[in-house]
């Protein structure tokens, strides 16, 4: 299960909310554990999440084929191999969302490439 967290909307509170897809989607209330306050995700915002959340299971269901596939670019007369998975770790798992006129920044607990720790799981494989 993919977790997800921001940081609490109310003043003076610095907790950070956590919560899954599967727990946005369904009956269960978003609940800040510091203030107690709930958020509810209007369905926008919970096909946004839906989305993120779709894109990371289907990267890591690709991850053992991209440790072999490469973007070839042109530098400077050169041809230079990057791994695919390489610029996918470079890719933010941040998403920027609008809660009711308030700017939430929602992030992802593990990146395509990650635990949930967040530590870097990849298995490139050998040539
Ligand atoms: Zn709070």
């Amino acid at each position: 299960m993919i977790k997800f967290e921001f940081d609490c909307l109310t003043e003076g509170c610095d907790s950070e909310v956590r919560f899954s897809q599967e727990g946005a989607l369904g009956d269960k209330e978003i609940v800040c554990p510091g203030c107690g306050r709930t958020y509810s995700l209007p369905p926008e915002l919970r096909e946004k999440v839906r989305l993120l959340d779709g894109l990371i299971r289907d990267l890591r269901r690709a991850r053992p084929i991209l440790g072999r596939t490469s973007v070839v670019i042109d530098l400077e007369g050169h041809q230079v191999k990057i791994p695919y998975y390489l610029l996918l770790t470079r890719l933010t798992s941040e998403l920027a969302l609008d809660l009711e006129g308030e700017d939430l920044k929602l992030r992802c607990l593990a990146t395509p490439f990650s635990g949930e720790n967040g530590a870097v799981e990849l298995d490139i494989g050998k040539k």
